[in-house]
């Protein structure tokens, strides 16, 4: 599969190019040239085979030749060998629970399979790559645990000291292995700098071998179309029109699951559940993109104010906005609305959701009050509640049990080393690395 920029300035390149550069030279997102639909014969197949089978069936038209399909199979088995969880609350609201990997949000699916993916595409190399990541709490631990033991890779985590809960922090400090941290006495913003600096430094780069993982990167979308055939393949009822509503924030979810429908999974439309950062909402509404700076909200891992996925939204609709209203109705909730949401969904269903969650609820809930056809709605749930017990603590009256395996890591010793927030003593670091 041949891979192009959103911007349309840069050469194709293949899945191991658009991996491991992450982004294109003109700064576009690539995506690949071309979405081959599954037959409805096949669809229906996808009901009925095991659940590797069909992760394996979907990612591969996106792979082509470039991983032997053994290797791949290997693959795709090694990451995702955790389950995605149906959960019926009514006969027309349907949670998916996203959160059964290592790390307890959505994320793992990402990481884990584009850990792998980079870990293929580097045998052979000479030099080891580096992955360098700034964390501001989340994507630090789901990329350090989907690395961790990847050969030839060697991943360096930069966090910005005593602003981070201890609860994440030791969930990516105490893994060693082929996972540095370095605890930077600065901001996040610093070390998001850094990083950006080190990417810059033509001296480095020509000595040192070194990418990103963020979220603007194909390998993370593409194991992200995995779950919405999961869902598909639970539904108790096929044949009411499904909406999906996704908790947003830099929109690598919601885009993930319109190469979904692309492929052929019959969603009639997804909803933009946005917290108070709602750009996009915004956008769907007014037809105007205003990127701004972000607002804290309880739902924090959505706390962006310039969603890097959007792009790829705009380029999936053909960059036409009543092409993209078609695919996508929007909607911003506030943190009293997501606290209510909590306790309302306890208090009914006895079923405890993490304010992400909550928000991709209340998505739900307006679309319907708005759209009374008939319809039945998909909430993905992307965090356990846990990670966020302080907040639910709030909203319910009391905090769910840490899993054993989160609770397990706040035992472990701490192997972060403290850095100053200076390029040149990152530097020094990373050479003589
Ligand atoms: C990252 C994250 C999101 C937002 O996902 P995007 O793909 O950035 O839109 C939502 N919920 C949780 C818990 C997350 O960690």
């Amino acid at each position: 599969m041949r891979y192009r920029s959103t911007k349309r300035q840069a050469p194709l390149t293949s899945l191991r190019g658009a991996v491991l550069r992450g982004l294109a030279p003109d700064g576009g997102l690539y995506m690949p040239v071309e979405i081959a639909r599954h037959s409805p014969d096949e669809l229906e197949e996808f009901r009925r085979l095991p659940f590797t089978e069909v992760c394996f069936r979907v990612v591969r038209p996106f792979v082509g030749t470039e991983v032997p399909e053994e290797v791949l199979w290997q693959l795709v088995s090694e990451a995702i060998n955790f389950p995605v969880k149906l959960v019926s609350l009514s006969p027309g609201l349907h949670i998916l629970e996203l959160f059964h990997g290592p790390t307890l949000a959505f994320k793992d699916f990402g990481a884990r399979f584009m850990a792998r993916l980079m870990g293929y595409f580097v045998r052979g190399e000479t030099r080891p790559l580096t992955v360098l990541v700034a964390t501001s709490g989340d994507t630090g631990s789901a990329v350090a645990h989907g690395f961790l033991g990847v050969p030839g890779i060697r991943v360096i985590i930069l966090y910005p000291s005593k602003r981070i809960s201890e609860a994440q922090e030791k969930q990516f400090t105490t893994l060693g292995n082929n996972i540095s941290v370095l605890e930077v006495s600065g901001t996040f913003d610093d070390c998001q700098r850094l990083v950006k600096q080190a990417f810059s430094d033509t001296d480095l780069n020509r000595r040192a071998f070194i990418t990103s993982a963020n979220s603007i990167n194909v390998g993370r979308l593409l194991p992200q179309m995995f779950y919405h055939v999961a869902a598909y393949r639970q539904l108790p009822v096929a044949s009411v029109p499904l909406i999906v509503s996704v908790p947003s924030g830099n929109f690598g979810n919601l885009t993930a699951g319109i190469f979904a429908k692309r492929i052929g999974l019959p969603v009639a439309r997804f909803i933009a559940s946005t917290n108070a950062n709602e750009v996009v909402p915004e956008y769907l509404r007014t037809g105007e993109f205003r990127p701004r700076p972000a607002t804290a909200t309880f739902s924090n891992a959505m706390d962006v104010g310039s969603p890097n996925n959007f792009p790829r939204l705009l380029d999936l609709c053909r960059n036409r906005l009543e092409y993209v209203r078609r695919e996508i109705w929007g909607h911003g909730a506030t943190n009293e609305e997501t606290l209510l949401a909590m306790k309302s969904l306890y208090e009914r269903f006895h079923y405890v959701a993490d304010p992400h969650t909550a928000v991709g609820v209340l998505g739900w809930e307006a679309y319907r009050h708005t759209h009374p056809e008939p319809a039945q709605g998909l909430v993905l749930a992307t965090a356990h509640p846990a990670k966020f017990a302080d907040v639910v603590e709030r909203a319910i009256g009391s905090a769910p049990p840490l899993p054993d395996r989160l609770a397990a890591y706040l035992q472990r010793q701490k192997l972060s080393v403290p850095m100053s927030s200076r390029y040149d003593d990152f530097k020094q670091l990373l050479s003589t690395h």
